[in-house]
């Protein structure tokens, strides 16, 4: 693995064979998420693909000339010219090697592929999911001097890292954007102590053994397990939907309801969710719209009752959303009638989707006890039907998910498993 500067990109990057070359910065955490991915796999491919580091921000001018907008950015070269799609944000290893793979040839491929050593590393407690709760219970873990380690499949920060603003987690007198909020969380919980092992890929987790594999070879073994893998809102599938993701399109009333004051809202869905919060949106909305697929709602009928009868609330039976499109800071959405499949667009200033959270246990769902609605069942320290292995935050069964209530769980799990330990 070499470092250059800019002079030497001709000579290092484009007068060589295969090349793969990392734009990095300083203060960022996902350059920091991949230097050790960087490394350890320059000493696998490194006889093959030259592996080269760059400074963005002391080689601008280079960096703006290859269209480089982030860091960091990863490029491959094969005799001078730029092959494969770039990576950038929170890369995987995975896709390293995919993009790594395309430039050798097949047999090469396997000869190095024989070559990675499984890895297999010991801690005292493995914590799922580094939102809110995994990261507070890494905190208070990582203070009593309990061996922990993170592992994310993302970046550290859960959904508060793509929340626009969060005005209600205390201590704070403004609202604070979310990125800054979640990247002040992992921080504290780093430089604790904790170790981070994150945009991985989660091969296997095995309850029972208390171990998880990732990234196919490396497993990581703890006396304790703590899920904190949060839930992933239902989508309605509908073109426009991820890209207005936060900017428009939101998921959660009691986060984005107060931007809309004044201003009129669609709402999806039918449940009980959509319908109670659509009657609290209407404390700030003027005018709020429920497209719901079905002839009449699925939500209790007190609920029901009052939103039909609250004038500020319309409501479309029989009908779904077909597209997102964004005009200027409004979004029209198109809206099909399942009946007759007659079209028809609506314009509003904000667009909630209320459809279902689905909690992320498709790596364990056969091993723990859960409700109903498959969310993970805990006692009172967090505890799950399986001993040593506790779950945190929004994948558990309880009544409020918020920064705040996943934050205290976290508490509780850390200081339950610290007492254990002990
Ligand atoms: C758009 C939006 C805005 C919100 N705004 C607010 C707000 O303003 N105020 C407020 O209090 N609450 C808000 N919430 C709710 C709040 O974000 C959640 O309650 C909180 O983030 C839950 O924390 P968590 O740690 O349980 O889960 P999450 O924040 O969901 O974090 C879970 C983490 O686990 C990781 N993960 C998932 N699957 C796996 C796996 N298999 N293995 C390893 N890691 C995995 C994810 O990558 C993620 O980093 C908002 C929610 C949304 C969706």
């Amino acid at each position: 693995m070499k470092e250059i500067f800019a002079s030497e990109f001709k000579k290092e990057v484009l007068r060589s064979e295969n090349v793969i070359l990392d734009f990095y910065s300083t203060e960022c955490p996902p350059c920091e998420a991949l230097a050790s991915k960087f490394e350890d796999l320059s000493r696998l491919y490194g006889n093959e693909i030259k592996f080269i580091k760059i400074f963005r921000q002391q080689n601008r001018d280079l960096a703006d000339k290859l269209a480089v907008k982030s860091s960091p950015t990863l490029l491959y070269y094969k005799n001078g010219k730029e092959v494969a799609g770039r990576l950038t944000g929170g890369i995987k290893r995975s896709d390293i090697i995919r993009n790594l793979d395309r430039m050798l040839p097949v047999e090469k491929v396997a000869e190095i592929k024989s070559r990675i050593k499984p890895s297999v590393s010991e801690y005292d407690v493995i914590i799922l999911g580094a939102g809110p709760g995994g990261l507070t219970a890494g905190l208070y873990l990582c203070q009593a001097k309990v061996k922990t380690v993170l592992i994310d499949i993302s970046l550290p920060g859960g959904h508060v890292s793509t929340t626009h603003e969060v005005s209600n987690y205390p201590g704070f007198i403004e609202p604070q954007a979310g990125y800054m909020l979640s990247h002040s969380m992992s921080e504290q919980t780093k430089l604790c102590g904790s170790v981070y092992k994150v945009a991985v890929d989660i091969t296997k987790v095995d309850l029972d053994k208390r171990e998880v594999i990732i990234d196919e070879y490396e497993t990581v073994r703890a006396k304790k397990i703590v899920i904190a893998t949060g839930t992933t809102p239902n989508l309605t599938g509908a073109p426009g939907e991820k890209e207005l993701k936060g900017k428009g399109i939101s998921y959660c009333a009691t986060c984005d309801g107060k931007y809309m004051d004044g201003k009129e809202v669609i709402v999806i869905g039918g449940g009980n969710s959509a319908v109670e919060e659509s009657e609290f949106l209407t404390r700030f909305a003027s005018k709020l719209t429920i497209i719901h697929q079905f002839d009449k709602f699925t939500a209790n009928k007190q609920a029901q009752e009052r939103a039909l009868n609250n004038p500020k609330i319309a409501v479309i039976f029989d009908t779904e959303p077909r597209e997102f499109i964004k005009d200027g800071d409004k979004i029209i959405t198109v809206i099909e009638n399942v009946k007759t499949k007659e079209r028809q667009k609506l314009i509003s200033d904000g667009v909630f989707i209320f459809i279902g959270m689905k909690p992320n246990i498709e790596l364990f769902r056969n091993d723990l006890e859960l409700d109903k609605w498959g969310y993970i069942k805990t006692d009172e320290d967090m505890r799950t039907s399986l001993s040593g292995i506790y779950a945190v935050g929004d994948v558990i069964s309880k009544k409020y998910r918020q920064i705040t209530t996943a934050v205290a769980d976290g508490t509780i799990a850390a200081m339950a498993i610290a007492k254990e330990l002990n």
